[in-house]
Order: structure tokens, then sequence, then C-alpha cells
């Protein structure tokens, strides 16, 4: 799967995964570049502007800050699934194993 911004905003569901908010979207490092964190899949996750500006170049733990869900590489299938339409919650689980 390439990695792109469209696709970290897929996987999440268009949403923060911080607070929830479907709007003024971003891409967030959890762990910060500041502090080493990588540019992938399991370091990227979608953020809202505000959530970014609090969290900055904290960590998690020191922004006292949650993800909704960990980040994760997501399936092809799971992505085709969101092209698709949404998917609902229930098959997430499903679609991971794929
Ligand atoms: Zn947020």
């Amino acid at each position: 799967m390439p990695l792109t911004r469209e696709h970290v905003y897929r996987r999440d569901g268009h949403r923060c995964v911080y607070c929830g908010n479907t709007q003024h979207l971003t891409l967030d490092h959890v762990i910060p570049k500041a502090k080493g964190g990588r540019t992938h899949w399991t370091n990227l996750v979608t953020a809202c502007r505000a959530c970014n500006a609090k969290k900055g170049d904290f960590s998690l733990e020191e922004a006292g800050m949650a993800l909704a869900h960990p980040p994760y590489r997501p399936s092809f299938l799971m992505l085709l699934g969101h092209y698709a339409g949404p998917v609902q919650e229930s098959w997430l689980p499903y679609l991971m194993m794929a």
C-alpha cells in the first residue's frame, strides 16, 4: 500500500484519532520526527489542526493525549473497502486479518 496522506485519512475514517474531529485534518507523527519518529504507517495518524498543534513535539505521554486506536498498516482489502464506501466498524477485525 502506498503511504499517502489520503490513505492515512481513509484508514482513520477521516477523523482525528485524538478528539474525533472531522475538520481541518492533518497528518501527525505519533513519535515526533524531532524525537526520531519515522514516517511510516505505524507512526502516522490523522489529527485535526488543533490536536496537532497541542501535541507539537511531545510524545503522547508528555502531551497527556491518547489514540482512539493504534496506527497500523492497512491491508489492500481494507482500503478497497473504503473506496467502495464506509466500512462497518464491526468488520474491521476481519478486514485487518486479510
Ligand atoms: Zn483533534
